[in-house]
């Protein structure tokens, strides 16, 4: 029925791409297309060896380019793009796809890969002080398209991976079956799972480094409070993971839930860190090893994140070794027929499990698997409307049963633990 042109082929993208090949009444063709095409090969190998319908091929693309995204859509004839490459490529691709009008899917929102670019500085300096943080990303570069997207009559789905893109849904369906009313939202994210290294990250190293050393910040009654990175720590014992430390952090889904539903007083996002962990990290910051700022070394330009990155395990071998659970969710406080009401959605996800049915570890998991439930929403029209529009924006039954029937089965709390 559908025929799909994936970009990127890392740890999520190989999740995504094998679960559509699960889901191949839905993407019965697939072009899988990277910078590195010999993981497309690898992977399109290894489907075909498992007996799947799915006819795959695989192209060479530079998603920094719209020009060749341009070439390539043009002569895969896709039915939608899914960007599952870095979010510096977002526009690049937006652009694209817009130019072929084709459907367009992510997992994470627009950030530039130079941050000192002067044009892009100033605009960044004049957001953060109208909007009050100062994370890299936010969706106003996205956003911006909507017009034209509805003009060009595709949908682009934004951020349709773990977090954001099922917090979203989750919070939708809280709205649509448990309260009259949502006042506060908690988004909790738990990674229970160990590698064994002393340090590596779960997801590209570069974003992942980003987005934890920065300021936290939350929403609280229509704007953003500010907080120092870790400034706020709270400890919280996850169902079926345990008690672990937390900390708030700036999270894009803050963002569009803010906007989306005005009825909420405050929006916070914790994430869970072991000491040794953040240790690490603040030594390498600390060393400026997580600077986005070229660099000279020995005649030649570096920058040092990306130095560290070739330096850290690659995500997507951490699979064989990672054990443990995450716990991802979100705990509502708000009203229901005049009463107060608590609820708390969370999906439970194990590495190993992960492991043995896709050869991933769970965070690639669980942005695999929304990634490709978002992209099949729209591919079957279910989440079909011209524009531009995040996961909340849509109706959560159809995406919320499909998380149940691929793999990331969630739980309704009536009666949770809240956190202060
Ligand atoms: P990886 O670094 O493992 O994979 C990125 C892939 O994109 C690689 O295959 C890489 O190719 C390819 N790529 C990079 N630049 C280009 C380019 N210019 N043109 C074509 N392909 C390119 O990243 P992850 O799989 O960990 O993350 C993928 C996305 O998922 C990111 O946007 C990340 O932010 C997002 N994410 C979202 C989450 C959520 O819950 N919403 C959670 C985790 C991640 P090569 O092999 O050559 O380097």
């Amino acid at each position: 029925m559908g025929r799909l042109l994936v970009i990127g082929c890392g740890g999520v993208a190989q999740v995504a791409i094998q679960k559509c090949a699960q889901n191949n009444a839905v993407f019965t063709e697939m072009c899988l297309a990277s910078r590195t095409v010999s993981k497309c090969d690898a992977l399109k190998d290894k489907l075909e060896k498992q007996g799947t319908p799915v006819k795959i091929t695989t192209a060479t693309v530079n998603a920094d380019d719209v020009n060749d995204v341009i070439k390539l859509i043009k002569e895969y004839q896709p039915d939608a793009v899914l960007n599952v490459a870095l979010p510096y490529q977002d526009l690049t691709i937006m652009d694209a796809c817009l130019e072929c009008k084709v459907d367009y899917i992510d997992t994470a929102n627009y950030e530039p890969e130079d941050t000192d670019e002067p044009v892009w500085r100033a605009a960044y300096e004049k957001r953060c002080k109208e909007k009050g943080f100062t994370a890299y990303f936010d969706y106003s570069y996205q956003w911006a398209y909507m017009d034209k997207f509805k003009e060009g009559g595709i949908t682009g789905l934004l951020g349709t991976g773990f977090d954001p893109g099922v917090t979203s849904v989750f919070v939708a369906y809280a709205k649509k079956h448990y309260f009259d009313e949502i006042h506060t939202v908690d988004i909790l994210d738990c990674n229970g799972g160990d590698h064994g290294y002393a340090f590596a990250t779960n997801f590209n190293p570069e974003i992942n480094l980003r987005e934890v050393s920065a300021n936290g910040s939350y929403w609280e009654d229509g704007h953003w409070i500010e907080t120092k990175p870790m400034e706020i720590k709270r400890v919280y014992d996850f169902p079926q993971v345990g008690q672990k430390d937390m900390y708030l952090l700036h999270h894009e889904e803050i963002e569009a839930l803010g906007r989306n539903f005005p009825e909420i007083k405050r929006i916070r996002f914790f994430m869970t860190f072991g000491q040794s962990y953040l240790d690490h990290m603040r030594c390498l910051e600390d060393v400026g090893m997580l600077s986005t700022s070229p660099i000279m070394f020995e005649g030649r330009e570096i920058v040092p994140i990306q130095f560290l990155k070739a330096l850290l395990p690659d995500p997507a071998s951490l699979g064989p070794r990672t054990v443990g659970k995450t716990n991802i969710g979100c705990i509502f406080r708000g009203i229901k027929d005049g009463k107060e009401k608590t609820l708390f959605i969370y999906n439970v996800c194990d590495h190993q499990e992960c492991y043995k049915e896709l050869g991933s570890q769970a965070i690639s998991y669980t942005t695999g698997v929304p990634a490709m439930i978002g992209t099949a929403l729209v591919l079957s029209g279910k989440w079909k409307k011209p524009g531009v529009f995040t996961t909340d924006e849509f109706d959560p039954d159809p995406y919320m049963e499909m998380l149940n029937e691929y793999g990331l089965p969630w739980v309704v709390d009536e009666n949770p633990v809240l956190v202060d």
